[in-house]
């Protein structure tokens, strides 16, 4: 075991966590000490396969864009759930975070005159979304890790996983987190502290995120004690690649692909009008689940049994599928044989992101309850829940706020940090210690229960009972089928004893989180009585802003969780009914 003191502590290596790190350097002028904490290796992190790009508006007036239409948008896409004031503030500081990675080094696709290309996605009235091919995410990672690497004072601590935050009378002081190349739990001592561990959207099966995104920072935060907010918006992206579910990115019917149904008729007509197949994700996976139910779905035994439609991509032509998708071209031809330019693509929603998350104000920082901050901690990128995306994300704006919330909750922590260095206490110590013991506990438990066999069951209850459409009835089964997991829990037993590399107790640890954070998304969805955004109610199909035009915050209990509401800030935008 050891203590180890840093100024700043970053929990997670996405764009987040990356950004806020660099930031927190350069405010610190190479005086704070900061320790980069992440379960993978950094460049690892989910955030690496975002593929289609990042939104703001960097030309003012082109197609008759403005910030002000970029925050228009991204309200109306939230289904007007998200907060305005963070709305804003993600919408004027965009530009200047993209170009920021040009600097960087990012190569963003550029037209003739060098001017950077915008590409249309869902939701958005222009082209704004700038990107490096289909690999957006693969450059700005690797921009942001060079970068890093020149800082002395940034130390990386790849492969680490976090298992408890220690907090002290509303008071940030540090975290354990065990190295997994020789299973040593250490305790990270800080008074200012970064959360940016990414999505849970692997508590579902069929999804297009990595196996990483289990939701830690969310869980650690929960059972800390914090409160977690509007966790039932599960976005479902409308086309994931059938079988394994691997994302084919919006860019490409940005670019101009068609959905097909088993008549072969572009179906969106039907839905979306005057946006067709680049409607708002919620709006284009239900219209997919709508033709499938109807009978108008698609099967091939080569894909197995599930139905799906058709992503048809062959009229933009060779050239244009090489030159903007070809990560997507390889990804097809790799996995199920099928080259877009010769034939259309088997797809179907997945869940891909969420919505909900540790709950912060709109400096990023923790919320504790019903009144006040968690005083040093912050949470940033898809873990926190600021909200600017409300009740459904728009693509491309993810990424937008992962870097702006980066910088901000960097800059915040480096101001706190400066003002005192960290001490190891009793607490600490006695934490740590307690940690140690309760992970040599679960490798030595040796229960009936396999801990895989609960994570497949948890899957096959929130694929089709907490998916597209809910009711009380689906719900409410998830809801006593995920408590009986998380009973069975209780009996597991390890295969891998050892403490070098132990994925299994890695594993292990995220499928508990994932139960924990499952539990609140199917509770807090049952008392939604209206559909908002992602999450759509068959009793309830109607928005009901008179009722639930407000947040739900969700606090950990014993047996039920406590449920309870926040007020939903509008600056500009009146909440009107969404039509596309
Ligand atoms: C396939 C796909 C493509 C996407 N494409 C786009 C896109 O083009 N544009 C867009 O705007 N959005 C996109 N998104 C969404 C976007 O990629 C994510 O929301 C974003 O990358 C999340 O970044 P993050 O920094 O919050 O977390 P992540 O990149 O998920 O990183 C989480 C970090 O936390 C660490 N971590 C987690 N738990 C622990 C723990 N217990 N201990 C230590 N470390 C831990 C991980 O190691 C990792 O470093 C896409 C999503 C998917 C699934």
């Amino acid at each position: 075991m050891e203590v180890l003191e840093y100024d700043i502590v970053i929990l997670g290596s996405g764009l987040a966590g990356m950004r806020a790190a660099l930031q927190a350097a350069k405010a610190s002028n190479d005086q704070l000490r900061i320790a980069l904490v992440s379960k993978l290796h950094a460049m690892r992190s989910h955030s690496v396969s975002a593929e289609g790009g990042i939104s703001g508006v960097l030309y003012s007036g082109q197609h008759g864009d403005s910030v002000d239409l970029h925050g228009y948008d991204t309200a109306k896409g939230s289904d007007f759930l998200g907060d305005q004031d963070a709305i804003e503030l993600l919408v004027n500081h965009a530009p200047s975070e993209i170009k920021l990675f040009d600097h960087l080094g990012v190569p963003w696709n550029r037209d003739k005159s060098d001017k950077i290309t915008l590409r249309a996605f869902g939701g958005m009235s222009v082209p704004r979304t700038a990107f490096a091919g289909d690999k957006t995410g693969f450059f700005m990672l690797s921009a942001l890790y060079d970068s890093l690497l020149s800082f002395s004072n940034i130390k990386i601590f790849h492969e680490h996983i976090a298992t408890k935050l220690i907090i002290e009378k509303k008071q940030f002081r540090g975290l354990v987190a065990m190295d997994m190349a020789t299973g040593e739990m250490k305790a990270f001592v800080s008074n200012a502290g970064i959360i940016a561990t990414g999505g849970f959207g692997r508590s579902y099966g069929f999804t297009t995120t990595s196996y990483s995104s289990t939701g830690d920072g969310h869980a650690l935060a929960y059972e800390a004690g914090l409160p977690l907010k509007d966790m039932e918006f599960i976005q479902f992206h409308p086309t994931a690649l059938i079988p394994s579910g691997i994302l084919i990115t919006e860019a490409a019917r940005g670019e101009g692909a068609y959905l097909l149904n088993s008549d072969g008729k572009r179906f969106m007509e039907n839905y979306a009008k005057s946006k067709m197949e680049l409607a708002p994700r919620d709006i284009v996976s239900r219209s997919i689940i709508t033709e499938i139910e109807a009978g108008r779905g698609i099967k091939d035994e080569r894909f197995g049994d599930t139905e799906f439609v058709y992503l048809d991509m062959r009229h933009l032509g060779e050239a244009k599928i090489n030159e903007r998708l070809p990560n997507i071209k390889e990804i097809a031809i790799k996995m199920i044989g099928i080259d877009p330019s010769d034939a259309p693509l088997p797809v179907k929603p997945a869940c891909h992101f969420t919505m909900g998350g540790i709950h912060t104000n709109i400096d990023g920082n923790v919320i504790s309850g019903p009144k006040g901050v968690i005083v040093g901690l912050w949470a940033a990128g898809e873990c926190g829940c600021v909200s600017v995306h409300g009740a459904n994300r728009l693509g491309s704006n993810s990424l937008s706020e992962c870097v702006i919330w980066g910088k901000i909750t960097g800059n915040a922590a480096a101001r706190l940090a400066s003002k005192g260095r960290p001490v190891s206490d009793e607490v600490i110590k006695n934490t740590l210690a307690a940690e140690e013991k309760r992970i040599i506990s679960m490798i030595e438990s040796d229960g009936k229960e396999n801990p895989y066999d609960i994570r497949r069951d948890l899957w096959r209850t929130m694929d089709a009972k907490v998916g597209v459409y809910r009711d009380a009835k689906a719900l409410t089964e998830a809801v006593h089928e995920i408590g009986a997991l998380q009973k069975r829990f209780a009996h597991i037993g390890l295969g891998d004893k050892g403490r070098v590399y132990n994925t299994n107790l890695k594993d292990t640890l995220e499928i508990w989180n994932m139960l924990l954070l499952s539990r609140a998304v199917a509770e807090c969805a049952l008392n939604r009585r209206e559909s908002r955004g992602a999450h759509s109610r068959k009793e309830y199909p109607k928005r009901d802003d008179k009722n639930w035009l407000k947040h739900t915050i969700v606090t950990l209990g014993d047996d039920k969780n406590k449920i309870t509401y926040g007020k939903v800030k509008i600056t500009k935008w009146q909440p009107e009914e969404r039509k596309y």
